[in-house]
């Protein structure tokens, strides 16, 4: 079956193509992506009013962009699977609204997801996939969680953020230091340029014999670092440097812990990362070394599915329908801005 996946969620519209077959495999046909990140840049984060109509403007070019790429006739879809929550409202609307009424005009079930879900099965569509069960690391700007993921629609908690998630973390850190928007990326350039030992931070919850995570006091140790030494405007090149590197050090220690630890409680030898923090290249490194002494694999996404996509929806949809559920009538649809992931987990579901 030919799915397409539509996501909207935030400050990406991805459209993608994915080819399911009977046996429980599948390609990727086709992805196009439009990001929006150069448009907020000059707001200093996403303006939710100018995403929703960037994606309005956007989405109907991408899905003809991704049949051209595929090859394939509009015709030819069998179900529209899109990203119903969480994000941004307006935004969420854009892509339900346009999947709905495309998949009522077609006469084709729909499969509205859960964007985590989305990070979470994203590393299945590398080249090398892990096989289930494994757990996920899933670090993104809104989420920091540890996964057991037993199958599709299989997923337990081990531990989450109990502040800030991962990513938020980056960029947070990111402006204190008076690097652009979005800061993750930027944080993780200029922290190549640090050097170790220089600042020393603390490693949160490092020792809390949970798997959880607190973040925000990481920030805050940067801010007054960054106060001491006189203010943003204040700092050298070089101070900059060291702070990020002493900051990028502090968080991948704890997010590298922890998730050998989860691994090791759970008896499993498969880490799956997932989520833009993903594409962090120290976070890599420092996994890579970890599970080469561990002895676990490391399964990461590509660098392009790391962040908000398209495929990662419409794989998770077919996946979603492999799996024998919830395809839904096309036509009346609500977006859920909030959707506690609590929703998704094993334990919260009828058995
Ligand atoms: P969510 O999926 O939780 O709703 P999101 O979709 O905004 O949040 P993603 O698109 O998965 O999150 O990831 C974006 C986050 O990843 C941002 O916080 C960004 O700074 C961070 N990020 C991206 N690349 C890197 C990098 N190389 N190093 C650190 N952080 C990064
Ligand atoms: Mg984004
Ligand atoms: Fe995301």
């Amino acid at each position: 079956m030919l799915v397409l996946g539509i996501e909207s969620s935030c400050d990406e519209t991805g459209v993608a193509l994915y080819r399911s077959c009977a046996d429980g495999g599948g390609t990727l046909l086709a992805h196009a992506l439009h990001s929006q990140v150069a448009m907020h840049e000059a707001y200093g984060g996403v303006v939710p009013e100018l995403a929703s109509r960037d994606h309005i403007r956007r989405i109907s070019p991408l899905l003809r962009k991704a049949l051209d790429d595929s090859g394939c006739a509009l015709a030819e879809i069998g179900a529209v699977a899109y990203t119903q929550g969480p994000g941004l409202a307006g935004a969420l609307l854009v892509g339900a609204a346009f999947a709905e009424a495309l998949a009522a005009a077609l006469g084709v079930p729909t499969v509205p997801l859960h964007h985590l879900e989305g990070h979470l099965l994203s590393p299945l569509l590398s080249r090398t996939p892990p096989r289930f069960p494994f757990v996920a690391l899933l670090v993104s700007g809104g989420h920091t969680q540890l996964m057991r993921v037993d199958g599709v629609g299989r997923y337990s908690l081990l531990g989450e953020t109990l502040d800030d998630a991962a990513g938020e973390a980056f960029d947070k850190t990111a402006k204190l230091l008076g690097l652009g928007y979005p800061g993750g990326p930027a944080l993780a350039a200029l922290a190549v340029e640090g050097r170790a030992d220089v600042f020393k931070l603390p490693r949160p919850m490092l020792h809390s014999g949970d798997f959880d995570f607190s973040f925000s006091g990481l920030k805050t140790a940067v801010l007054t670092r960054v106060r001491e030494l006189g203010g943003a405007v204040a700092l050298s090149e070089q101070q900059r440097a060291d702070l990020a590197h002493a900051f990028q050090a502090a968080i991948v220690e704890v997010l590298v812990k922890k998730s050998a630890a989860a691994l090791r409680a759970a008896g499993l030898r498969q880490l799956v990362v997932a989520g833009g923090v993903g594409a962090n290249r120290e976070l890599r490194r420092q996994l890579d070394e970890r599970a080469a002494r561990g002895r676990f694999a490391v399964f990461y996404p590509e660098f392009e599915f790391c962040t908000d996509n398209g495929a990662m929806i419409a794989l998770a949809g077919a996946l979603r329908l492999q799996a024998g559920s919830e395809a839904k009538v096309a036509g009346s649809f609500a977006v859920r801005p909030r959707w506690p992931l609590a929703d998704l987990l094993l334990s919260e579901r009828p058995a």
